[in-house]
């Protein structure tokens, strides 16, 4: 991202830079296009402008010339024609010299033809004859026709001067209209680069910057709700933001395995582990927590403390191992309680074990327990040697019997009392509890 940073600094100098160039640039040819305007152009459009007044001047003198009517007039207008045609030779410009010199012509030939004519009019007096008449007709119509020439010449002369004026001032405009037109462009160019340069900047920022950080946060987020698959981060352009992005993936990676050991760890530390039942820690919570609803007005519980028989003699004759698997085959009888009647089943030690079980009706109690001890008992058990382990089990029930108990741990004590005196009834057997009622009257242990 250093990089970047460095790149859009160098990009922005580069820019500044091209732009000040460029307008140096334009402005140098502004200002070299008004020098030529200046010096060239205007001076060469005034001078097409005098010379069409010139022109307009000679076009009068013309007129002058052959309306005079008076030898001394018309030399003198001659004259002042000639000056003037004369000053347009100063001009380089080859049609005007040429026009200039036709029309001195004709006047020349206006002038005499005239003094021709008067000539042939003044005739001493004698009578002007047929022929003579001709004469001064002829010089007349020569005077007329060179007077013609003169006007048409001025004419085009006047046409080509305005021409050549709009032309030159056309190409004046159009010049100062070009550069105009590419100083526009240029500046549009100029300004409009940077708002197109801030919205690529701001278009990158938020893709590959905000985007990235907002992806991180998220997942972030996602592990500390608990999420242990959360979205993979989106892998930034950036080096600093990957580096961030790994970390927050590393993290999230060790997080993830910290919930899952976490999870495994309760699992583990709620459990027995030969078993796989509840352990007697985590029975007590469940002990604690049915009895308090029991209390709230939930619906009432049994305790049912369950302990094989002679278990000390099994280990004895068969080995450990064999202790061992009667434990896990027992755990897996009483695991079915949980999922058939709603029962909570832990190992409270060694070769005990507590059911809780839903309920206040003696008889579907004692019908659980008696389904407990006789599927125990049918359970077919090997030693290792292949002999046959009967293994019989006696169960103490203690249940609440709408009293108002302290705790659960009364119950606990009863059912224990329960199957003591099952063992001492002879073993193999269920016991129910004596409940002492409010009004003191015990009831009946019923023995299964
Ligand atoms: P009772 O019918 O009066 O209950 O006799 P018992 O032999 O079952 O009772 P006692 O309390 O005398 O012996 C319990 C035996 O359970 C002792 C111990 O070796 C055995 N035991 C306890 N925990 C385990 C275990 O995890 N594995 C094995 N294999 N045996 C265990
Ligand atoms: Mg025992
Ligand atoms: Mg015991």
């Amino acid at each position: 991202m250093r990089l970047v940073g460095r790149v859009a600094l160098l990009l922005v100098c580069l820019y500044a830079g091209a732009a000040a160039a460029y307008s140096v640039q334009f402005l140098n040819g502004i200002e070299r296009d008004a020098k030529t305007a200046r010096e060239e152009q205007i001076p060469l459009i005034l001078s097409q402008n005098r010379n069409a007044l010139k022109v307009e001047r000679a076009a009068s003198l013309i007129r002058s010339v052959y309306l005079a009517h008076d030898r001394k007039i018309e030399r003198q207008i001659q004259l002042q024609l000639q000056t003037l045609c004369q000053s347009f030779t100063l001009d380089e410009n080859q049609t005007l010299i040429d026009g200039a010199r036709e029309i001195a012509a004709s006047v020349k030939v206006i002038v005499s033809t005239r003094e021709a004519s008067r000539r042939l009019r003044d005739s001493d007096g004698a009578a002007i004859t047929p022929e003579i008449e001709a004469q001064i007709h002829e010089t007349d119509a020569a005077s007329a026709e060179a007077y013609q020439h003169a006007i048409n010449t001025a004419d085009r002369l006047s046409e080509t001067l305005a021409t050549d004026a709009v032309a030159l001032a056309d190409s004046m405009a159009s010049t100062i209209g070009s550069a105009a037109r590419e100083v526009k462009l240029g500046w549009t160019l100029i300004l409009t680069l940077p708002v197109l340069f801030f919205v690529l900047t701001l278009w990158v920022v938020s893709r590959h910057v905000m985007a990235p950080i907002g992806s991180a946060v998220a997942r972030l987020d996602a592990i500390s709700r608990g999420n242990t698959e959360p979205e993979a981060p989106r892998k930034p352009v950036f080096h600093e933001l990957a580096t961030i992005a790994d970390a927050v993936k590393a993290y999230g990676a060790l997080s993830i395995d910290l919930t899952r050991t976490n999870a495994l760890l309760k699992i583990l530390s709620d459990r027995d582990s030969l078993t796989g039942l509840a352990n007697r820690r985590s029975l007590q919570a469940v002990l604690d927590t049915t009895f308090q609803t029991a209390r709230s007005g939930g619906p009432e519980i049994a305790v049912m403390m369950i302990d094989l028989d002679h278990f000390k003699a099994i280990n004895d004759t068969y080995g450990h191992h064999a202790g061992d698997a009667c434990l896990v085959a027992v755990a897996d009888v009483l695991r079915r309680f949980e999922a058939d009647d709603g029962a909570s089943v832990g190992r409270y030690g060694g070769e005990e074990f507590v059911a809780v079980v839903p309920g206040r009706d003696d008889k579907s109690l004692t019908d659980i327990a008696e389904r407990m001890r006789v599927e125990i008992m049918a359970l077919d058990l090997r030693s290792d040697d292949g002999r046959r382990i009967a293994l019989t089990t006696s169960i103490g029930v203690s249940r609440m019997a709408g009293r108002l108990l302290d705790g659960v741990q009364r119950l606990v004590s009863e059912a224990d009392a329960a199957l003591y005196q099952a063992k001492r009834d002879g073993r193999n057997r269920v016991g129910l509890a004596t409940v002492h009622t409010a009004n003191g009257s015990p009831k009946r242990n019923r023995q299964a």
